[in-house]
């Protein structure tokens, strides 16, 4: 775990065959309102919440787990982070929050392929992933949390409900999965993914003035070169139809 500047702490996700996202830590340490930023792939619960604690975070302080979106590399291990902290909220955007409320796993899933996958290999179930969301966002917030402000985007395309979150005075940004470092960007053939709305998002987070880039896999950025996200959208341009 690495503290990226006060507020904000960085726990890399632990790949196996299948990656675990990376999560984020958010708040400052003395405002006891800390808010975790995705959980990670099944069985890697207690890594995570071993790593919050190593932080210095009583877990009492933990108001919420924000997802950027709900894949299963994301999402696999609220459960178990849920079962240490059953006080913690959730929040995540409507357009995934509600499919999640009535037991439907394709977007955590993404294609039968995992869903199969992981019954056999995690021991997941049809209705594992079904969770009531304590707050549905849109996009167009902006969060005040654990003394930090955060904006919400609405950046579909990886995923139905995609967002992200900017820090502007730090110029922080976290993408969830639609753009990584060495130009990559999140897949886009996944339930509920669009070409189109993928390059869209991209445009939009380009407006940004971004010195961290904070994504869900492979390597942070902390000094993002000008115009990052907008040569990588342009170099996606012609895939993303
Ligand atoms: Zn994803
Ligand atoms: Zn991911």
């Amino acid at each position: 775990m690495k503290e990226i500047s006060e507020g904000v702490y960085f726990i890399p996700g632990q790949d196996e065959m299948i990656p675990d996202s990376h999560m984020y830590v958010l708040g400052k340490i003395s405002s006891g309102d800390i808010s975790l930023v995705d959980a990670g792939l099944m069985g890697k619960g207690g890594y995570k919440i071993e790593s919050v604690q190593g932080l210095g975070i009583d877990l009492s302080d933990i108001k919420r787990v924000i997802m950027t979106h709900t894949h299963f590399d994301h999402i696999g291990c609220l459960p178990e982070i849920l079962d240490v902290i059953p006080h913690a909220q959730l929040w995540l955007h409507r357009n995934e929050a509600e499919p999640l409320e009535h037991g439907d796993e394709r977007t955590v899933y993404g294609m039968e392929m995992f869903q199969d996958m992981s019954h056999a290999q995690y021991g997941t179930k049809a209705g594992t992933f079904c969770f009531e969301a304590d707050c549905k966002l849109e996009g167009g917030e902006t969060l005040e949390i654990g003394d930090m402000s955060w904006e919400v985007l609405f950046v579909p395309g990886h995923s139905l409900g995609g967002i992200a979150f900017y820090n502007r005075p730090g110029k922080i940004l976290i993408p969830g999965d639609v753009i990584y470092a060495d130009y990559a960007i999140g897949r886009f053939d996944l339930h509920g993914a669009s070409g189109p709305q993928l390059k869209q998002s991209l445009l939009a987070l380009a407006e940004l003035e971004v010195d961290t880039l904070l994504p869900g896999h492979n390597h942070i950025m902390e000094k993002v070169p000008v115009g990052y996200i907008r040569e990588t959208a342009e170099q996606w341009g012609p895939y993303l139809t």
